[in-house]
């Protein structure tokens, strides 16, 4: 693991440039994501959210290759995407089915590095390295069916860490743990993301999460999908459950994401007329 000293040198880690996706053809067809552009900065940590089918999940699968595109292209480091790209490393919502069971904890983060081909002695520290990390380091003879769901992810995170990504996706990795966890999980990503200056694309439909956790907040309008506005967030670098969370301008800001999600929700036409105009 490279630790790296600054964040936002500057260069774009990842560009979306007029991104769109619409699911079949025809009259049954269904525009997802009508036109998106953002790139975000190397080292930089940046939040969208959006309401419940805004297109999180096809922006994600479009990012990781998973899903061609309609138009436009998505690159990682400057090359375009067109299948599972190499500096991707993504943790999932789902941690209890991206784990293999039958491996122990330290075998589950050194195999995607076995499959990239790294060597013996690199692989070993690497998997020492991003367990430490996580606070895992006493727990990789465990089996993931020995731990509680938090310390689940928590190995879910270490193994995308292990792998160096030049970008590091979660997809709304903490919705399914309690509170307390949660909030334990979000300052790990916090710490993570300041100690090694990964860049960390977070996707949540939690408005104060995304707040507390991001550099910027990219808010999804509903679908078909724009980006209704990138929100600065102007706290400053070190956070703190209470203190930030109490901070007035931690609420101006959460207030603020609210209130344009809420006119989404509200706003007309709705999305199977914009299918009907963009078909014609
Ligand atoms: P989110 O992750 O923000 O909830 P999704 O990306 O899952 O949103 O979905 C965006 C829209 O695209 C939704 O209206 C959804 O019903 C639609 N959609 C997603 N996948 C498909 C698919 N395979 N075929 C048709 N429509 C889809």
């Amino acid at each position: 693991m490279t630790t790296r000293t600054s964040n936002t040198t500057g260069t774009a880690s990842l560009q979306v440039e007029s991104l769109q996706k619409t699911y079949g053809s025809g009259p049954d067809a269904v525009r997802a994501i009508a036109d998106l552009s953002f790139a975000a900065r190397t080292g930089e940590l940046l939040c969208i959210v959006g309401p419940s089918g805004a297109g999180k999940t096809t922006l994600l699968k479009c990012i990781s290759g998973l899903l061609a595109p309609t138009g436009g292209v998505v690159r990682i480091a400057g090359r375009k995407v067109t299948g599972p790209p190499e500096g991707l490393g993504i943790v999932f919502q789902e941690y209890g089915r991206s784990l293999f069971p039958w491996l122990t904890v330290e075998k589950n983060v050194e195999l995607p590095l076995r499959e990239k081909g790294v060597t013996r002695a690199v692989r070993r520290r690497l998997v020492t390295e991003s367990l430490d990390a996580v606070g895992l380091g006493d727990s990789r003879d465990a089996h993931p069916w020995q731990l509680s769901g938090g310390m689940q992810q928590r190995v879910a995170i270490a193994r995308a860490v292990a792998y160096e990504p030049q970008v590091l996706v979660m997809d709304e990795p903490f919705a399914a743990v309690d509170a307390q966890t949660r909030a334990d999980l979000e300052d790990l990503v916090r710490s993570l993301w300041s100690r090694l200056g990964v860049t960390v694309l977070f996707v949540t439909h939690d408005i104060d999460e995304a707040v507390y956790l991001g550099e910027r907040v990219l808010v999804l309008s509903r679908r078909p999908t724009v980006l209704m506005e990138d929100v600065a967030i102007d706290l400053p670098i070190e956070r703190d459950q209470v203190t930030t969370r109490s901070d007035a301008r931690f609420a101006a800001l959460r207030t603020h994401v609210y209130e344009l999600i809420r006119a989404t929700q509200q706003a007309s036409p709705d999305a199977s007329a914009a299918d009907a105009s963009a078909r014609g």
